[in-house]
C-alpha cells in the first residue's frame, strides 16, 4: 500500500494532507480510554501521527458443500463511517473526513477495499492439527511486528498498531488458547464435579464459584477489578503492544453479536412474553394470535420491519406455557433489533403499560437499549460519551431488575 501511495484506505479513505491530524486525533481520545496501553509507553520511539491503529477480524464460516473455511482480515480501525453517520453528516465532506467514522458498512467504500485478506484456509486443514493456525497466527504476528517496528512512507517512518483482535467467541477461544470460555458453564447448580468451575469469560472471573454470570447488576461479582490470565501460554499477538495490565482485553468482544445473538434474544423472549399481558382475553394462543397480527400489521411498514424467521407465533420464543422461561429461537441477529423496534412500537401504542411496574421497567429499557445501538451505529469512532452514558446506565438498571424477573420465573 505504501509502494502504491493506498495508505490513507487503512484510515476511512482519508486524503494524505489530512492523517496526520486524524491519527493525532485518534490517539488522543483512545489515550483517555487506555492509558496504560504500551502504545504510549515513553521511549518507545512511536510518533503517534505517523501510527495507523488496525484490527485482525477472524471468522470461520461454510465453504462449498458446507465444509468449513477460515478467514483472516486486517481492518483500519478508522473508517469511512456507517451508512447512518454518513447520512447525518451528508453535506459536510471534510468534517466527514476527518471525523474518523466506524470501519463498518458504508455504501461508498466496498469491504474489498476496507477489508484486506491475509488468509483463508479450509479447515480440514487445520481442525486435527491446532499447531497449523498456531503457526499461521504466529507468522501474521511477526510481520505485523515488523510493520509495529515501522517502515518508510513519503520518506517518513509509519507504524502499524494492532488495537486488538476480533472476531466471535469460537474463534477468539480457538485463535488466543483461552481456557476459561463459553463452552466452560456450568449448566447445573446441582451438578456434582469434583473440580470448581473454571469460569466463562476471559476478561473476568464470571461462571467460577460464587461468581454468577447471569448477575446483571451494578455490584456482580464478576465486575470486580483483578483477574488471572485467562490462558496457559501467551499467543502470538501478545509480542505486539497491547495494556500490560490486562493482556487478555487485546481479544475484542463484539457487543453487537452478544446483545443480539445472546442478552437480547432473552431480553426480547421475556419481555414479548409480559407484553402478552396487554392483549385482551385470557386464552394465551389467542393473545399470541392477536400480537402476531398486529406485528404483521406493523411490517407492511417495510422489509425492514419483517423478521427473517417469519411470523410471531409461540415457537418463536419457546412459550409452551407461563411455567417455562421462554427462549427466542432465531439465528439472525437482525431479527433480534426488529424485535426490539416492535416492542417499542407496541408498547408506547399502549400508554396504559405505565400502570404495570414490570412492562414500565420494559418499556424504559427497551427504549434505551434501542437508543445506546443507534447511538453505536450513528458513532464516530468514539461515541458522543453523555448520549451513551445515559441510555447504557438506563439500560443496566432496567436489564438489572428484568433479569431477576426472569431467572425468578
Ligand atoms: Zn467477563
Amino acid at each position: 500500500m505504501a509502494v502504491h501511495d493506498e495508505i490513507g484506505r487503512l484510515v476511512g479513505n482519508t486524503a494524505f494532507e489530512d492523517l496526520e491530524i486524524t491519527l493525532m486525533a485518534f490517539w488522543k481520545k483512545y489515550s483517555i480510554c487506555f492509558p496504560s496501553h504500551q502504545v504510549f509507553q515513553e521511549g518507545n520511539g512511536l510518533d503517534l501521527r505517523r501510527c495507523i491503529p488496525v484490527y485482525m477480524h477472524g471468522d470461520e464460516g461454510r465453504s462449498f458443500k458446507k465444509s468449513g473455511v477460515l478467514l483472516i482480515n486486517l481492518q483500519g480501525a478508522i473508517g469511512k463511517g456507517s451508512e447512518p453517520f454518513l447520512k447525518k453528516h451528508e453535506l459536510n465532506e471534510r468534517f466527514r473526513q476527518i471525523s474518523m467514522g466506524l470501519n463498518i458498512g458504508g455504501h461508498s467504500l466496498h469491504s474489498f477495499a476496507s477489508r484486506l485478506l491475509y488468509c483463508s484456509m479450509q479447515r480440514k486443514f487445520y481442525a486435527k492439527q491446532p499447531q497449523v493456525l498456531e503457526n499461521l497466527l504466529d507468522n501474521l504476528a511477526t510481520q505485523l511486528l515488523r510493520l509495529q517496528q515501522g517502515f518508510e512512507y513519503r520518506q517518513q517512518k509509519w507504524h502499524i498498531v494492532l488495537l486488538g483482535v476480533k472476531g466471535d467467541l469460537p474463534w477468539l477461544t480457538k485463535a488466543a488458547g483461552f481456557q476459561r470460555h463459553f463452552l466452560r458453564a456450568q449448566r447445573s447448580l446441582n451438578r456434582k464435579s469434583k473440580e470448581p468451575p473454571v469460569g466463562v469469560c476471559f476478561l473476568c472471573h464470571a461462571g467460577r464459584s460464587r461468581v454468577p454470570y447471569e448477575d446483571f447488576s451494578d455490584g456482580a461479582a464478576w465486575t470486580r477489578d483483578g483477574c488471572d490470565l485467562p490462558w496457559s501460554r501467551a499467543p502470538s499477538m501478545s509480542r505486539l503492544y497491547h495494556d500490560p495490565f490486562q493482556p487478555s482485553a487485546l481479544y475484542k468482544l463484539d457487543i453487537f453479536h452478544n446483545f443480539h445473538g445472546g442478552a437480547g434474544k432473552d431480553w426480547v423472549a421475556s419481555a414479548m412474553t409480559e407484553a402478552l399481558s396487554l392483549i385482551p382475553g385470557t386464552s394465551r394462543d389467542a393473545k399470541i394470535d392477536s400480537m402476531a397480527q398486529i406485528m404483521r400489521q406493523w411490517g407492511r411498514i417495510g422489509p425492514q420491519n419483517r423478521p427473517h424467521s417469519g411470523d410471531f407465533c409461540v415457537d418463536r420464543i419457546g412459550l409452551t406455557s407461563y411455567q417455562v422461561c421462554p427462549d427466542s429461537s432465531w439465528s439472525k441477529h437482525n431479527d433480534t433489533t426488529i424485535y426490539m423496534r416492535f416492542l417499542q412500537y407496541f408498547l408506547h401504542a399502549r400508554p396504559e403499560h405505565a400502570q404495570n411496574e414490570k412492562l414500565s421497567l420494559i418499556y424504559k429499557a427497551t427504549c434505551a437499549i434501542n437508543l445506546s445501538f443507534q447511538l453505536l451505529y450513528e458513532a464516530k469512532s468514539k461515541i458522543h460519551q453523555q448520549g451513551a452514558l445515559l441510555s447504557g446506565k438506563g439500560f443496566v438498571e432496567r436489564a438489572d431488575v428484568m433479569y431477576i424477573n426472569g431467572y425468578m420465573r
